[in-house]
This record gives C-alpha cells, sequence and structure tokens, in this order.
C-alpha cells in the first residue's frame, strides 16, 4: 500500500528565521493532534538558504517532517556559479528534490533532457525525485491534457530503468490550476493520476506501476483535500499557497 505524502512546496518564500518558526509551530500542532507519520508522510520544501535551519531543527527535535530542495544542478561539481548539486542538497538531509515544476520549465532553460539529467542527479545522490508534470490551458482546451502530462512522464521514464523508475514520485500539477484557486474536479485528478499509472504499468510493470507515488497539485486546499484523496490514484498532494500558512496546512495534513 502506497503511504499518502504530504509536500509543502514554499516556492520563493520564508527566509530561514521564518522558516525556523514555521517548522516548530507546525511540528507542535501535529505533535498536538497526536498525528500519526506511518500513516501520512508530511514533507516540507524551503529554499535552498533554509535547509540547513530546518536540518538542525528535525535533528534537535527528532521530527518526523521530510524536507527536500525545489530544484538541483545536473552536474556534481565544478565551475557553475549559483548552482547547487545533488551530494550537497542530500548532505543537508533532504529526502527529495522537486523536478521540472513548471515555474522552473517557465523561467529557466528546463528542458526535457536537462530534466532527465536532474532525476539521475537525484537519484544518484540516493534522494527520491518529485517530478512535476501537468498541462496548460491551452492544451485542456484542446482536450489532450491527458497525452500531454503523459508524454511528460514518459519523456523521463523511457530513460529510466525499472530500479529508477520505482524510486520516483510523480506531481500532476495542471498548470492553470496552479496559484488561481480553480482546482481539478476529483475526477479530473484521478483521470490524469491513471493514466500516468497506466503508461508506468505498460512500460515497468506491475512493480512500479504499483508503487510510485502520484500526488496532485494546483490549489488544495482544506475545502477539497477530502474529495481528491478519495481517488483511488492520488496518492497525496504538493501545496503551494496553502502550504504557507501552518493552520491550513495541518488541517490538510490531517484530512488527508
Ligand atoms: P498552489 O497550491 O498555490 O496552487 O501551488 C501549487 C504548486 O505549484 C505546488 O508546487
Amino acid at each position: 500500500e502506497r503511504v499518502p505524502l504530504v509536500a509543502g512546496n514554499w516556492k520563493m518564500n520564508f527566509d530561514h528565521l521564518e522558516a525556523t518558526y514555521f517548522v516548530q509551530k507546525f511540528a507542535w500542532q501535529l505533535r498536538d493532534a497526536h498525528f500519526d507519520f506511518r500513516r501520512v508522510e508530511v514533507a516540507l520544501f524551503p529554499s535552498f538558504t533554509s535547509l540547513r535551519s530546518v536540518e538542525v531543527l528535525v535533528e534537535a527535535d527528532k521530527l518526523k517532517i521530510r524536507y527536500g530542495a525545489q530544484s538541483v544542478s545536473v552536474t556534481d561539481q565544478g565551475a557553475f556559479t549559483g548552482d547547487i548539486s545533488a551530494d550537497m542538497i542530500a548532505h543537508l538531509g533532504c529526502s527529495y528534490v522537486i523536478i521540472g515544476h513548471s515555474e522552473r520549465r517557465k523561467y529557466h532553460p528546463e528542458d526535457d533532457a536537462n530534466i532527465v539529467d536532474q532525476v539521475r542527479a537525484v537519484l544518484a545522490a540516493g534522494m527520491q525525485p518529485i517530478l512535476c508534470v501537468g498541462e496548460s490551458f491551452e492544451e485542456r482546451r484542446q482536450g489532450i491534457e491527458l497525452d500531454f502530462a503523459v508524454g511528460q512522464v514518459h519523456d523521463v521514464t523511457r530513460d529510466l530503468n525499472e530500479a529508477e523508475a520505482a524510486k520516483l514520485i510523480i506531481a500532476y500539477e495542471p498548470v492553470w490550476a496552479i496559484g488561481t484557486g480553480m482546482v481539478a474536479t476529483p475526477e479530473s485528478a484521478q483521470y490524469a493520476a491513471q493514466a500516468i499509472r497506466d503508461d508506468l504499468r505498460a512500460t515497468f510493470g506491475d512493480k512500479v506501476a504499483d508503487t510510485v507515488r502520484i500526488l496532485y497539485g494546483g490549489s488544495v486546499s482544506s475545502k477539497n483535500a477530502v474529495e481528491l484523496i478519495g481517488e483511488p490514484d492520488v496518492d497525496g498532494f504538493l501545496i503551494g499557497g496553502a502550504a504557507l500558512d501552518v493552520d491550513e496546512l495541518t488541517r490538510i495534513c490531517r484530512l488527508t
């Protein structure tokens, strides 16, 4: 059985002091609610500048909250000013790295080849990639959203072997739903997650298809989380705006 994952992507929000304050309050609220981390996994994605602070806090208080980075360099070291390697991230205790978020694809030169290399770098460093895919409004209007999202997954998985594919987490995030308040219906989130899982099954077989968690992202809140998680192929959430509000994020964790 797949353990659901609630992942809070902070994007470019919170400095390390704000991050520290948030994690302390969040941990305290989850503890107060007797939250069972074996039932639902919880992960936060702070800025690079906050990762060390989060690590220190998680270690000191033996927190069960996991964390990761929002992107990674495809190279392991050298003359790449401003880049951060997968090993640097892994050495901060990160479990995951978000890869190919639509905002990265839009504002940075992250194409399929680069995204495959990021996935490889993250796997080689012993972490799990959270690969983001999802159609824009234009593909949805044309009715090709499933092919588009599955195609984005396939562009990455065709270069992976079975053991590598089994470590993937996929986040289906329709671009039109990100930060807009226009959440996908549970049915359409399910259609997409199912289509992605079917594709994994066709490429790698049952074991990979039944292992890989497929998250939904795009305007998730405590108002829609219950319906979405009720869908059989939706294994959790990648949350932006609602993950900046500690009370709201706590509510979503409890509802998942
Ligand atoms: P919102 O939850 O703000 O729509 O953002 C979703 C997202 O992009 C998470 O990665």
